[in-house]
């Protein structure tokens, strides 16, 4: 039996109608109690993955330490029992939903993980999907390694046991342009922190400075919990090898290509407090609210957000449409794990424990519903039951992102493409599904104006990757092909 304190499955997550971002990562190097500032920084992250979470530090006299739990930062890592087991100046986790790795609970999934070189150890955060992983794992095993979990990300450690290289950041350079994806890693050796980010730096990295250590992080909200200053995005491309006495170095160790971040960041897996390409998360979203409302008119009372990703969205459109904004819709913020068994009579409530309707606010009301994607529809749907029968007169969706037709390769956690409701459904016959008087998606044009691009989105060579909206894929899929996944020119 491992140490594992199993997590069970959260039931208000059942039918869970949004995609999942599905990792964060963070690092310090050079200040006293290192796990502390990493446990903050997690907990700050949380959102990133809720599955589970791990830490890794070093310290000269006891040398690597880990501790990989299930369940939310803030219930294991707040121990102090726990956390004395995590000394030293340098420390690195990360927390994850679950991705390439099993999706049955295993603690042997769960980050960082650790490997010993002949000039030391070393461990790895990963955020991100290797999209050859299936490929790269067969030639492993064929050629000897003996991996211990189910997840993409320990392709790397096994690569890196492979190359000749004499030091470890040389070795990780190696394993990393074998590998194919989304990656944003966060390591460690015995005094380095190291942070890397693919090519097309799909998925984010920020580099803070706290006391005289630094940090590396997925968001920069983790950078605020731990008063830590800003410093800098790690470019796509871009490796940083970060010393204590030495400070940042940089190393550019891929073939330069040009950035292709995903959109759906802005959209909605980052926190709103943060920054992302010197530009507010919320100051983007309200401003897809604008773009939403110029694009999508409708006559009504009310906008309402569906909370809480769909409020400052909702906050854009009200401003933009000069429609009212009004809470209709109130999250219960403790629901949490109340309920560790619910009885399937709780269950089946799924979406009315998460939310409830504001009766006297919209009844008789025409009410716009601002939301930041639909995916299944599963949850629009009831939410429209609700408002309805709470009284509203009529009910119209507003959706901050376009529909999503395809899904993500690059670390995100999709449901298959048919599952998708705008892969099989027109916009009209959406409409029908839900069963709302209309429903309007802001254009891909209009997204990308929100995000920056004032000329809106480069077909030829566009600035972001949006593949889970347009099907095109700035990284080929090759696992997924191989698998028979068909690609949108192929269909
Ligand atoms: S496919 Fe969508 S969610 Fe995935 S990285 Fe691209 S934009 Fe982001």
């Amino acid at each position: 039996m491992s140490d594992a304190t199993f997590f069970p499955a959260n039931p208000f997550d059942a039918g869970d109608d949004k995609l999942h971002e599905e990792c964060g990562v963070f690092g310090v190097v050079g200040v006293t109690d290192a796990a502390n500032f990493v446990a903050l920084g997690l907990h700050a992250l949380q959102h990133r993955g809720q599955e589970a979470g791990g830490i890794v530090s070093y310290d000269p006299e006891t040398g690597f330490n880990s501790a990989r739990r299930f369940g939310y930062v803030r219930d294991n890592f707040t121990r102090q029992s726990l956390m004395d087991t995590l000394p030293g100046q340098l420390a690195i986790g990360h927390v994850r939903y679950s991705t390439a790795g099993s999706k049955s609970a295993a603690i042997r999934d769960v980050q960082p993980f650790f490997g010993e070189f002949s000039m030391g150890g070393a461990a790895i955060a990963h955020n991100g999907n290797i999209t050859n992983a299936d490929a790269l794992r067969r030639e492993l095993i064929e050629r000897g390694s003996i991996f211990q979990s189910s997840s993409d990300s320990e392709c790397i450690i096994h690569l890196m046991a492979r190359s000749l290289q004499r030091d470890i950041p040389a070795r990780m350079e190696d394993a990393l342009r074998r590998v194919e994806g989304a990656f944003s890693v966060v390591a460690m050796t015995r005094t380095k922190l190291i942070g890397v980010r693919d090519p097309l730096g799909v998925r984010p990295l920020v580099l803070g400075k706290v006391a005289d250590g630094w940090v590396l992080s997925s968001e920069t909200c983790a950078l605020d919990i731990i008063g830590a200053e800003y410093v800098r995005e790690i470019d796509p491309g871009e490796m940083v090898v970060i010393t204590a006495d030495k400070g940042v170095e940089s190393i550019r160790p891929f073939r330069p290509a040009k950035s292709r971040f995903c959109i759906f960041e802005h959209v909605y897996f980052s926190r709103p407090d943060s920054i992302i390409g010197n530009r507010s998360v919320y100051e983007t979203r309200r401003q897809i609210g604008v773009e939403l409302a110029r694009e999508t008119p409708v006559e009504a009372d009310l906008v309402c957000p569906v909370p809480d990703s769909g409020t400052p969205a909702a906050i854009g459109f009200a401003a933009e449409s000069g429609i009212p904004y009004g809470m209709g819709i109130v999250r219960n913020q403790y629901m949490g794990r109340t309920f560790i068994e619910p009885t399937e009579q709780i269950r089946n409530m799924g979406v009315r424990l998460k939310l409830n309707v504001n009766r006297a606010l919209i009844q008789g009301k025409k009410v716009i519903l601002v939301d930041d994607s639909v995916v299944r529809g599963t949850t629009s749907r009831k939410i429209k039951e609700m408002i309805l029968d709470a009284g509203a007169a009529e009910v119209h969706f507003r959706i901050a992102s376009p529909p999503t037709a395809w899904p993500c390769f690059y670390g995100v956690d999709t449901p298959q493409r048919e599952k998708l409701l705008a892969a099989t459904m027109s916009e009209d016959e959406m409409r029908d599904h839900l069963g709302v008087d209309s429903l309007k998606f802001i254009s891909l044009d209009g997204l990308y104006r929100a995000v920056g691009e004032a000329e809106g989105r480069n077909a030829k060579c566009p600035q972001y990757c949006d593949a889970c909206f347009s099907g095109e894929y700035p990284v080929e899929p090759a696992d997924m092909l191989q698998k028979g996944f068909k690609m949108k020119a192929a269909e």
